[in-house]
């Protein structure tokens, strides 16, 4: 398999986001278009925190841009979606997590919709 060839739907890698995809696993899903599906995270870090996940999976951005650059645009505008459904006209930050030191879990490439309060800079 080339380095850039979606993650096979039967991989034993499989995340739970294909699980939910999939409807397997309950969420609370706040978008969904042909080609992503958005949904409350679990332990939100914010007072909005919505995931936007590709129906294809990819482990990381990076991956889908260099694959798949419109599934990439696709995300981001469901993101924007979301954030004009959520209210959040004063702005969100839109955040992905790439490899362990940056605390990404779930290796099915996935943006961080936060926002709906005024948010602190970044850092540790
Ligand atoms: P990461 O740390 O990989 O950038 O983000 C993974 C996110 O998935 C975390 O913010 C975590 O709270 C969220 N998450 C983990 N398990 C579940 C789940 O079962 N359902 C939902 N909706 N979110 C989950």
């Amino acid at each position: 398999m080339s380095e850039h060839q979606p993650t096979e739907p039967g991989d034993s890698s499989e995340t739970l986001f294909e699980r939910v995809i999939a409807r397997e696993i309950p969420a609370d899903i706040v978008h969904e278009t042909a080609t992503t599906l958005a949904f409350r995270d679990i332990s939100p870090q914010a007072v909005t925190h919505v995931l936007v996940v590709p129906k294809t999976r990819y482990r990381t951005v990076a991956e889908l841009a260099a694959a798949d650059p419109a599934l990439l645009a696709d995300m981001v505008d469901t993101a924007a979606k979301v954030a004009e459904l959520e209210g959040l006209g004063n702005g969100y930050r839109l955040v992905f997590n790439t490899g362990a030191d940056a605390g990404q879990t779930v290796f099915h490439v996935h943006a961080h919709v936060l926002g709906g309060e005024q948010l602190g800079h970044f850092g540790r």
